[in-house]
C-alpha cells in the first residue's frame, strides 16, 4: 500500500505509473488544456484521483488551479467543486464512490469529442498504436497487445503493456486502473 500523494508528484507518476486511459485523460485535460468538463469526465478523472491516494483538498486545489483561468474562481467554486466533493462522498448523499473498474470502463460508450473510456476498447488502431509507442512500447510487444484488442481482450492487451513498460510481469492481470497504478508503483519504489 502507498500513502496520500501530493500535487507535484503527480505529473512524475502520471508518466511512470499511470494505465492509458487515466494518462489519455490526464495529457488531454491537464497538460494540452482541452477542456469539455463533462461530469462523467470529472467523476471518471477524480474518482482516479482518488483511488490514488490525492487527498479532496489536493484534488480541489489542483483543478482549481488547472480550470479556474476558462471558467473563473466563482464559477469553478459553485459549479465544478461540487461534483469533485461529491465524488469523495463530502457531498449529496455522501456515499463514499469506488472507482471505476476496468469492466464499467469498457463497457462504457464515450460520446463524440469525449476522452474517458478505455483506450484499448475505443481508440482506432492508428490511435493506440502512437499512444503505445509514448508509453515506451516495443514493437513486438506492441503487435503482441494489438492481437489481443483484435481478440477484444482488451484488459489481456493492458497487461501486456504494463509488462512491456515495466519489464515485469504482472500474473493478476489488469481489472482496475487504480490496481494498475499501485502493482507499478511497488515495482518503481
Ligand atoms: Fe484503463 Fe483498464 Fe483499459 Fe487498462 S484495461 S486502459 S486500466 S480501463
Amino acid at each position: 500500500e502507498f500513502g496520500e500523494i501530493s500535487i507535484k508528484d503527480l505529473d512524475q507518476l502520471a508518466r511512470s505509473s499511470f494505465p492509458l486511459c487515466m494518462r489519455h485523460l490526464f495529457d488531454k485535460y491537464v497538460f494540452r488544456r482541452l477542456f469539455t468538463f463533462l461530469l462523467s469526465l470529472t467523476l471518471c478523472v477524480s474518482l482516479y484521483a482518488k483511488g490514488v491516494g490525492l487527498r479532496m483538498e489536493d484534488a480541489l486545489a489542483f483543478w482549481k488551479a488547472e480550470f479556474s483561468h476558462k471558467v473563473g474562481a466563482e464559477r469553478f467554486d459553485k459549479e465544478y467543486a461540487y461534483s469533485i466533493r461529491h465524488n469523495y462522498g463530502k457531498e449529496g448523499k455522501r456515499t463514499d464512490y469506488t472507482p471505476y473498474s476496468c469492466q464499467k470502463i469498457i463497457s462504457s460508450t464515450p460520446g463524440v469529442g469525449d476522452h474517458h473510456g478505455c483506450p484499448y476498447r475505443h481508440f482506432s488502431e492508428e490511435n493506440l498504436r502512437a499512444a503505445l509507442g509514448r508509453m515506451g512500447v516495443g514493437s513486438r510487444a506492441m503487435e503482441d497487445v494489438v492481437d489481443k484488442v483484435r481478440n477484444r481482450h482488451y484488459q489481456l492487451a493492458c497487461t501486456l503493456t504494463f509488462e512491456a513498460v515495466h519489464s515485469s510481469s504482472c500474473d493478476a492481470g489488469i481489472n482496475h486502473p487504480n490496481q494498475y497504478f499501485s502493482d507499478s508503483h511497488k515495482i518503481l519504489q
